[in-house]
């Protein structure tokens, strides 16, 4: 009972300090209005970097902790669209990006949210991006395959890629998906997940505003 209500109370931390952070951040990338008027932020979720995340129990639907680790997957999300919100974004999109897509509990999204579910879809981690959007931001990262520190560490899946490469060199699930958002001119501002994630995250995409779950 104990763990269970310490373990609550992490996540609802690691959700506070999120949305402080990822406000913060989105704000100082932008300041000014675009053209348009609109602040469109894009939010890549995956699971593995969520606060409490270590097994496969947790990860998917026929494990006997999914139906908790979701909520907790949910509300980091939720933190994350309550910052966007907070810094003046005016339309969001929200992928639920990992296992089967079908993980965040949508009904408690605010109804203005969009939401991308389940597969297959273009983009897949980052499906609905284009050039229109302000910045992106992802939680619940984890560190990739070629790193045996992280947590869950896989690049994609691990059942079926040994080491995912761009131009020669290992890159991360959220190093790719930067360079996906990178292709379309928008900017990652914000990343949570495990410690070695986000130290794998900051060494390769510079400065970059980041939450250890
Ligand atoms: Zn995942």
């Amino acid at each position: 009972m104990f763990l269970r209500i310490s373990k609550s109370v992490r996540v609802l931390a690691v959700a506070c300090c999120l949305a402080a952070i990822a406000a913060a951040s989105f704000r100082s990338a932008h300041a000014g209005a675009t053209p348009s008027g609109k602040h469109k932020v894009y939010i890549s979720v995956d699971m593995e970097g969520v606060a409490g995340t270590v097994t496969a129990d947790q990860l998917g639907p026929t494990g006997f902790e999914y139906e908790r680790f979701r909520r907790f997957m949910t509300n980091e999300a939720l933190a994350a669209v309550q910052a966007a919100k907070h810094a003046g974004a005016t339309e969001i999109v929200v992928s639920d990006s990992h296992g089967n897509g079908e993980n965040l509990l949508i009904e408690l999204f605010p109804a203005d949210v969009k939401i991308v579910r389940s597969w297959p879809r273009h983009g897949s981690m980052m499906a609905g991006l284009d050039a229109s959007f302000d910045a992106a931001l992802f939680v619940g990262y984890h560190a990739s395959t070629t790193n045996p520190h992280g947590v869950r560490a896989h690049t994609f899946s691990s059942a079926h890629l040994a080491k995912v490469a761009l131009n020669g060199d290992a890159v991360t699930e959220g190093e790719f998906n930067a360079a996906y958002a990178g292709a379309f001119g928008v900017p990652v501002i914000f990343a949570s997940g495990d410690d070695v994630a986000m130290a794998e995250l900051k060494s390769r995409l510079g400065n970059l505003e980041t939450v250890e779950t």
